[in-house]
């Protein structure tokens, strides 16, 4: 961890683009609620396929309306060059300084690839075509991730994302800390010190942790799963139990050097900013 340990703390909020009328307002009061924290910038992620390309757009107009910086996610699987260099120039003529750079998943029924293969050939696309405007962002997974040959190969590949021009890295999601540890302590052996910022997803609701985390491959440990089935219906106690553990992890993870967080806010504002609270930041 002692890499970690060197860089400035930086936090951050992520939305997703919202689709209705309703979720617009319940977005709107998450970003009004988070903004007086200051966070570094709220992300706003993109679409498998680019199905949400004017809807992140319009995500990163509101919020940079708000006086606050953006992070756009681009993710390329599916992306022609020229649709991406479009995009990029989109983002630069709104001032946008900070890019999420990601592969994404092919969406069920697509077969075409697209231009890109991999992450690291974006991360490259958007140095070459862009120099150093954009401070670059790509995902790691502590935990592996789910399509990797192995742990050693995925991160040979989170390397090349670094060597193609990334700046730092934002994890999935995990409550495993050791995975976070474990990953960040090999990046350094292998010379890697960029900032590792772990990804924090509160826990608020038993069925879709479970399902997010079957879907991404973060592992939910026995001992939080068995303690959420014991709740049962019961969200108050679940949202409760979900708090304390995950204030818990944040504080570890910060104490043992982490180079800030960065939270999966599901466009809610409440359980990050009591964790924010509790942590006293
Ligand atoms: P890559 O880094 O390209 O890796 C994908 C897989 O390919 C890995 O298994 C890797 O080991 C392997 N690989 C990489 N390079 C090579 C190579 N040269 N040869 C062989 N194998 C290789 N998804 C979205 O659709 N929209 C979002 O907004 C979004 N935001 C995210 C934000 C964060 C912080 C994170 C952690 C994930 C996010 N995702 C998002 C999910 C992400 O798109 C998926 O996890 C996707 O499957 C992988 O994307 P990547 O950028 O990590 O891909």
């Amino acid at each position: 961890m002692e890499s970690q340990k060197r860089h400035a703390r930086v936090f951050s909020f992520e939305f997703f683009p919202p689709k209705s009328e309703e979720a617009r307002s319940a977005f709107h009061a998450a970003l009004e609620q988070l903004a007086p924290l200051d966070p570094r910038f709220f992300s706003v992620t993109f679409g498998a396929g680019g199905s949400t390309r004017e809807r992140t757009l319009e995500t990163v107009r509101e919020i940079a309306g708000h006086g606050k910086a953006a992070a756009p996610h681009l993710s390329c699987i599916g992306a022609t060059r020229d649709s991406i260099r479009d995009i990029l120039a989109t983002y630069k003529a709104l001032g946008v300084r900070h890019i999420v750079a990601l592969r994404g998943d092919l969406p069920s029924g697509m077969v075409d690839p697209g231009d890109f293969r991999y992450a690291s050939e974006l991360v490259r696309f958007i140095r070459a075509e862009t120099g150093d405007h954009f401070h670059i962002e790509v995902a790691a997974y502590p935990e592996v991730h789910p399509q990797a040959t192995s742990a050693e190969d995925d991160i040979r590949h989170f390397q090349e994302k670094i060597d193609a021009g990334a700046n730092s890295a934002i994890t999935q999601y995990f409550y495993n800390a050791d995975a976070y540890y474990w990953f960040v302590d090999t990046c350094e052996a292998r010379g890697l010190t960029v900032p590792i910022v772990p990804g924090i997803m509160p826990i608020t609701n038993h069925r879709q942790l479970l399902r997010f985390s079957e879907a991404c491959g973060a592992e939910v440990p026995r001992w939080i799963r068995r303690r959420l089935e014991d709740f049962g219906e019961d969200g108050e106690s679940i949202r409760s139990f979900g708090l304390d553990v995950t204030t818990a992890l944040c504080a570890e993870l910060l104490a043992a050097g982490a180079p800030g967080l960065h939270f999966y806010t599901l466009n809610k504002a409440a359980p990050s900013s009591v964790i924010w609270e509790r942590l006293g930041l």
